[in-house]
């Protein structure tokens, strides 16, 4: 059974926005703090004990204290649940929180090659060491399957598929060639 937890549902910069006076925000940081919301990312599970991250938001270490299943297991002086991190683009909405996923534990990032590429010509993310955290490539309209720590089978099939929309404008100026075009 697929089981999926919603860690946030807000756009970027979420809610409130930090710089946004807005009648939406201002409502959240006064009489309506249940309009909060951080940015949008799921987990989703097949076992319920291992968990894969759909992006990775700036909200995450915020999003995974409030997440009992994505905690360490009890007795456990270092342990995570996540076994790997989805990456849908390379927006910073969905990348940032990479960051707060250093300190050693072992996962694999899953992403297309383009975003793979941006992660390596940043530098920032080699907080990252590949010893620990491996990258995998995908392919547009071919279906994969993430792996357990141990190298056995999630049970979770995930086909990527492009949609319309611009880049990540962090990718605006860099020589990151393009996939040859399909068809
Ligand atoms: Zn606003």
């Amino acid at each position: 059974m697929l089981r999926v937890v919603v860690l946030g549902a807000a756009a970027g910069g979420g809610v409130p926005q930090w710089n946004c006076g807005c009648p939406v925000c201002l409502a959240a940081r006064t009489e309506h703090p249940e309009l909060q919301s951080t940015q949008a990312s799921i987990a989703v599970s097949a076992d319920g004990a291992h968990w894969f991250l759909v992006n990775a938001s700036p909200d995450l270490r915020q999003q995974l204290t409030a997440t009992p299943q994505l905690h360490p297991k009890a007795g456990a002086l270092r342990h995570s649940p996540i076994s790997g991190v989805i990456l849908t683009n390379s927006e910073v909405d969905a990348v940032a929180g990479l960051l707060s996923m250093r300190e050693g534990s072992p996962f694999t990032i899953y992403a297309h090659e383009r975003v793979l590429a941006i992660l390596r010509t940043n530098s920032i993310f080699n907080v990252l060491n590949e010893k620990n955290v491996k990258r995998q490539g995908n392919e547009v309209d071919m279906t994969f399957e993430p792996a357990l720590p141990d190298g056995a089978p999630s049970g979770i099939e995930i086909l990527p598929f492009e949609v319309p929309g611009k880049g990540a404008w962090t990718a605006a100026n860099t020589s990151i060639s393009l996939p040859p075009a399909r068809g």
